[in-house]
C-alpha cells in the first residue's frame, strides 16, 4: 500500500483564525487516522503579503493547538521547480501568454455581465500572432493562462459526495502574474504531486479551483490526490469568516484565556449530529474521526459558547493533568489535589490560579468590612486559629459564630467572605478556608 500524504496550506498572510483551524484539523487527524504523514505547507509566492512574522504565529497557534506536523514546505523556494514545470506546460500548448491589464479584464467582465453572459474570460491572448506578442513585451509583462478543457470534471468527494464541474464556465486560470509571481493554482498542483499527496481536505470554496487543478494534474500526468471539500463556518450574523477579521483568530482566542482542547473539542463536534464530548488531549479525536459524519451546510459558530466549553473543561481536568501548571505557580505538592478541587468550578481561565494561590498563601490584600460588622468580624479573628487548619474549619468557626451572635445565613456568611477574600463571591469558603495559611487583619496590611 503506498503511504498517504496529507497537508495544510495556509498562507501567511495574516492570522489563522476558527475557519483555518477546521481545515488544519480535519487534515490532521484525517493524516493520524490514516497513518499518513502530515506536511504543514506555507504558500507564501505572494512576497508582498507573506511575512516571518505570519509563518511564527501560524507555527505557534498549530503547536498549541496539539497539530503537529512531520515536515515543512515553502513554496518561496521552490520557484525553480515552478519555472520548470510551466516550461513543460508551454512546450504542450497548455499554457498561453496575455496581456490584459486588470482594468481591461474588469471592463470585459461588465460587458459579459450586461450580456447576462457568464464573465468568462475571453481567450483573446490565445489569438495573438508571435509579432503581436513580441510588440506586447516591450511594454506590459505578460501572464501566463493554463488552458482548460471545457468539459466536465468529475470526483468522488469525501464530504461532499459525487461533484461535478464543467470548466467551459470557468475563465482559463491564471498560474503565474506579470510580476512573475506563480499563483497558488499551479504551485499547489506541482506541490501536491512532488510530494506524493494522496489527500486534500479543504473548504467548499475551493471547488471550482479543485476542477481546474485536476486538469493540471492530468496534463502533468499526475496522479490526482482524494479531494474532501468541507463547508464553511458563517458567524452569528452568516457571514463568512475573514482572516483578516481577526474577530476569532487563534490567537485572540488564546490571549483571552480559551483552552486549546475547548477550540479542538468544539471544532471536531461542529457540523456533525453529535454532542460535543470534551477532550483535552487532540490525539484522543483520532479514532472515531471520519470525514462523512460532517454536514455540507454551513455551519454557525458563535465565540461566546467558546468561554462555556473552556470554562466545563477546565474544571474537568484531572489532578495529573493540571499539577505541572499548580507546580509553577508555587503550589506545595501536599496541597495541590484540595487546591484544584476548591479552584476548579471558579475559574474562567487558567491564569486565575495564580491569584486563588496567592490569596491561599497571603491572604486577600484589602479585607472589606462593613461598619456594621466591625464587632462581628473582630470576634471571627479571635476565633480564627492558626494555619494549618482542620478540614472542617469552616464548619467550626461559622457555628462557634452562629452561637455567640445569633447571626445565620448571609448575615453570617458574606461579612466573613468578603473579610476574607475582600469579595462577595468566589470558591466555596468550606474548601477554601483550611488552605488560607495567612489572615489579613485589618490595618495589618
Ligand atoms: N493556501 C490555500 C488556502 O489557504 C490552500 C488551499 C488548499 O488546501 O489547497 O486557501
Amino acid at each position: 500500500m503506498t503511504k498517504k500524504v496529507l497537508r495544510f496550506a495556509p498562507s501567511p498572510t495574516g492570522y489563522l483564525h476558527i475557519g483555518n483551524i477546521r481545515t488544519a484539523l480535519f487534515n490532521y487527524l484525517q493524516a493520524k487516522k490514516l497513518g499518513a504523514e502530515f506536511i504543514l505547507r506555507l504558500d507564501d509566492t505572494d512576497s508582498e503579503r507573506s511575512s516571518q512574522h505570519f509563518i511564527d504565529q501560524i507555527k505557534r497557534d498549530l503547536d498549541w493547538l496539539g497539530i503537529n506536523w512531520d515536515r515543512i514546505e515553502q513554496q518561496s523556494l521552490r520557484i525553480e521547480r515552478y519555472r520548470e514545470v510551466l516550461t513543460k506546460l508551454e512546450n504542450q500548448n497548455m499554457v498561453y501568454e496575455c496581456f490584459e491589464t486588470s482594468s481591461e479584464l474588469e471592463i470585459k467582465r461588465k460587458k459579459q455581465q450586461k450580456r447576462g453572459l457568464p464573465p468568462v474570460y475571453d481567450r483573446e491572448g490565445l489569438k495573438l500572432s508571435e509579432a503581436e506578442k513580441d510588440a506586447l513585451r516591450n511594454e506590459l509583462e505578460g501572464h501566463w493562462r493554463f488552458l482548460l478543457s471545457g468539459e466536465n470534471v468529475t470526483w468522488q468527494d469525501e464530504i461532499s459526495g459525487e461533484i461535478n464541474v464543467r470548466t467551459s464556465v470557468v475563465s482559463d486560470p491564471i498560474l503565474v502574474k506579470g510580476n512573475g509571481q506563480f499563483l497558488y493554482t499551479l504551485a499547489s498542483v506541482i506541490d501536491d504531486s512532488d510530494f506524493g499527496v494522496t489527500n486534500v481536505v479543504r473548504g467548499i470554496d475551493h471547488l471550482t479551483n479543485t476542477a481546474v487543478q485536476i486538469e493540471i494534474f492530468r496534463n502533468l500526468s499526475a496522479v490526482v490526490p482524494v479531494f474532501g471539500h468541507h463547508s464553511l463556518i458563517v458567524d452569528s450574523s452568516g457571514e463568512n469568516f475573514s482572516k483578516r477579521t481577526g474577530s476569532l483568530s487563534i490567537k485572540s482566542l488564546r490571549e483571552s484565556g480559551i483552552e486549546p482542547g475547548a477550540i479542538v473539542s468544539k471544532l471536531v463536534s461542529l457540523g456533525t449530529g453529535d454532542g460535543i464530548n470534551l477532550k483535552n488531549n487532540i490525539n484522543e479525536f483520532i479514532q472515531k474521526f471520519s470525514l462523512s459524519k460532517y454536514s455540507t451546510a454551513p455551519v454557525r459558530f458563535e465565540k461566546e459558547v467558546l468561554a462555556t466549553v473552556s470554562r466545563k473543561l477546565l474544571s474537568s481536568l484531572g489532578i495529573d493533568e493540571i499539577s505541572g501548571l499548580l507546580s509553577s505557580i508555587g503550589v506545595p505538592n501536599e496541597m495541590k489535589e484540595d487546591f484544584w478541587i476548591m479552584a476548579k468550578d471558579n475559574i474562567d481561565a487558567k491564569e486565575e490560579l495564580a491569584d486563588i494561590w496567592n490569596l491561599c498563601k497571603d491572604g486577600v490584600n484589602k479585607p472589606v468590612i462593613a461598619p456594621e460588622d466591625e464587632k462581628f468580624i473582630k470576634l471571627a479573628i479571635s476565633l480564627i486559629g492558626e494555619y494549618p487548619r482542620e478540614k472542617d474549619s469552616w464548619q467550626k468557626l461559622t457555628e462557634e459564630l452562629k452561637t455567640l451572635t445569633g447571626r445565620k445565613g448571609k448575615d453570617l456568611f458574606m461579612p466573613l467572605r468578603c473579610f476574607l477574600t475582600g469579595k462577595k463571591d468566589g470558591p466555596d469558603m468550606k474548601k477554601l478556608f483550611p488552605l488560607m495559611q495567612k489572615i489579613q487583619k485589618p490595618g495589618s496590611s
